[in-house]
């Protein structure tokens, strides 16, 4: 969500005229998109703008914003900084440019944020976020020929740790037929993957006179767009509602990846409780059964955190005990940190100790990788088809096997990375590749 913002806003600001550089340094303006959804995230923002402090002792003109989730839940007190120029929240991304214009301007600090983040967005608000998001420049795309596409914004489901529903407001599904316009302008400029977003994408409902569109029918929709190739969603929530119209759109429409990202976050049926997410490992085990028996060879990741309040060795065994069942293709999983003022912060005390949440991820992790080096290993002298992302960052392969080619990076329809030499060129492009090796995570091979 947060890197449809950002190139959302480069999109914005260059047809306002301004261009983009690599140095902080250079800049007259610097804006941080940011995320409140862990601590972490934000000590990162914080110690950024102690860095731009420094940087603007000796250019005091320039201006730096953040933008964002953090904007959003500190507001005001983000001005109290000394770096600190524009505070704007997630639904006042539409006006950077005029904040920036003002602030250049009249030289003073300017904050946007939503005072009742919990209200109804207004009509001329989802106007403005509706018009910005056509602002989307394929140039300003992260990735060659591939684009994120929201297709909700905000959350209603309140787990009790997160703090989404406090930063991004009321759930609300986008108009299908903006979607789709979007999805098509993108297709006619190259783009042929397109990932529609959402914090519960599944969850997607729009009423439109008699009918109601769910996400299966976004699928449907967006397979009829001739020249985009491949259609993924995330992130999905555990829940029977639209599921198995959603697989059997993913098992009936060949342009939609096969893959399936679905958060469990635990497998303790006490602890999902006390996350305030509606099922049980038993039910979530069924979803996942359910998708593996509708759409064949269907990959699924998942979602851990781990020392959550009152997360005892038995409740920790029990997420060991779904991990093993599940088999995921990976996870993601984290060490619980409160969020302040989620109801997780404010009713329930942090009381597993750091060490603990630190063996308990160690653990955890060591469980999936072993899972995630077995699945892998199922690809050796495969053929997958990858659409090319781009240069790889860190060299993989052996050197001597090169073949004067530099290594690129691409990913399958199930999500797995491939790692393999081939031309620049190929950058945005679709590729066969024959698997070579194979570790937990990446997948290497040759271009057929
Ligand atoms: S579903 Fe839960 S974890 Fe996901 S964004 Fe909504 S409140 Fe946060």
């Amino acid at each position: 969500m947060n890197k449809l913002d950002t190139t959302l806003v480069i999109s914005a600001l260059k047809q306002a005229g301004f261009a983009l550089t690599d140095s902080a340094k250079e800049a007259d303006v610097v804006l941080i998109n940011t995320c409140s959804v862990r601590e972490h995230a934000e000590q990162r923002v914080i110690s950024h703008l102690g860095h731009l402090k420094h940087i603007k002792e000796s250019r005091p003109d320039m201006v730096v914003g953040v933008i964002g989730c953090m904007a959003q839940r500190l507001g005001a007190e983000l001005l109290e900084h000394e770096a600190v120029d524009i505070v704007c929240g997630p639904a006042q991304i539409p006006q950077i440019t005029k904040l920036i214009t003002q602030t250049l301007n009249q030289k003073k600090q300017t904050i946007a944020i939503t005072e009742k983040i919990r209200r109804k967005t207004t009509q001329n608000e989802s106007r403005a976020l509706e018009d910005f998001e056509s602002a989307y420049d394929v140039e300003d795309r992260q990735i060659p020929a591939q684009a994120y596409v929201r297709a909700m914004r905000g959350c209603d489901n309140f787990c009790t740790y997160c703090i989404v529903p406090y930063v991004r407001g009321p759930e609300v599904s986008r108009r299908p037929n903006a979607i789709l316009d979007q999805i098509r302008k993108l297709a006619d400029t190259g783009v042929r993957q397109v990932t529609l977003l959402g914090q519960r994408v599944n969850a997607y409902k729009y009423t439109s006179g008699e009918k109601t569109y769910c996400l299966a029918d976004l699928l449907r929709m967006a397979s009829g767009i001739e020249a985009l190739e491949w259609i993924r969603f995330v992130t999905s929530y555990p829940s029977e509602e639209f599921f198995e119209e959603i697989l059997h759109a993913m098992a009936d429409l060949p342009k939609v990846c096969n893959y399936l990202h679905l958060p469990a976050q635990s497998g303790s049926d006490k602890i999902l409780r006390a996350m305030n997410r509606h099922y049980t490992a038993e039910d979530y085990l069924r979803l996942l059964t359910k998708a593996r028996d509708i759409v064949q060879g269907i990959a699924i990741a998942g979602d851990f955190i781990v020392g959550f309040p009152g997360e005892t060795q038995d409740d920790f065994e029990a997420t060991v005990d779904l991990v093993k069942k599940a088999r995921y293709k990976n996870c993601f999983i984290f060490k619980y940190s409160p969020r302040p003022d989620t109801t997780a912060d404010k009713r329930l005390a942090d009381d597993v100790p750091l060490d603990v949440k630190k063996s308990r991820n160690t653990e955890l992790l060591a469980v999936q990788e072993k899972i995630s080096d077995e699945l892998s290993a199922g690809f050796l002298g495969k053929e997958v088809k990858v659409l090319v992302e781009g240069l790889s960052k860190k060299p993989h392969l052996d050197s001597a096997q090169s073949d004067g080619n530099p290594q690129l990076i691409g990913r399958t329809a199930t999500d797995y990375i491939v790692v393999f030499n081939g031309p620049k060129s190929l950058a945005g492009q679709f590729a066969n590749v024959k698997i070579t090796k194979t570790s937990p995570l990446t997948l290497f091979g040759w271009l057929m």
